[in-house]
């Protein structure tokens, strides 16, 4: 059976930056699989343009360009905010830290702290992967028909 839309597919894979043997960001094993159903929109349409059509057995290596994987860092996105307006414990205000915001139209979206200084802290509510090429690497471990039930609740059981 091929990876096509509606599949649910198993995945073990290793996402490295900068090269395939760049710094190891993200491994799903064959003990604790990556599993999706296909053509839902879960995953980077680049990556699922990668493995259609493979199926069980078959190995993957690719790189996806900056803009096939979570685009360019757009500095509009990394904002000063007043210390005021975090009304959170202090223990939460930290480089690095990752805190839920909504935006203005009320939905929810996470923003990373990036910088702190005596009048502002500055988030970045770019993707962590922003700006980065993304190498993938890994294998198929099983591909199948998603459940009536599966496909209602957009899933894998
Ligand atoms: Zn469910």
């Amino acid at each position: 059976m091929n990876i096509d839309q509606n599949k649910v597919v198993e995945l073990s894979f290793k996402l490295f930056l900068n090269d395939f043997n760049g710094e190891l960001i993200q491994e799903f094993d064959k003990d604790e699989p990556f599993k999706f159903i296909f053509g839902t929109g879960y995953l980077l349409e680049g990556f699922e343009n990668k493995i259609k059509g493979l199926s069980k057995g078959d190995k993957f290596k690719f790189k996806l360009q900056v803009d096939e994987a979570y685009g360019e860092v757009d500095e509009e996105a990394i904002i000063d905010f007043p210390h005021s307006m975090f009304n959170i414990d202090k223990e939460y205000i930290y480089v690095g830290s990752i805190l839920p915001f909504k935006d203005e139209e009320g939905n929810d979206m996470e923003g990373t702290i990036v910088e702190i200084s005596d009048d502002a802290v500055t988030v970045d509510f770019n993707h962590p992967l922003a700006g980065e090429d993304l190498y993938f690497e890994g294998e198929v471990l099983n591909v199948r028909n998603a459940t009536p039930e599966e496909l209602k609740h957009g899933h894998v059981h």
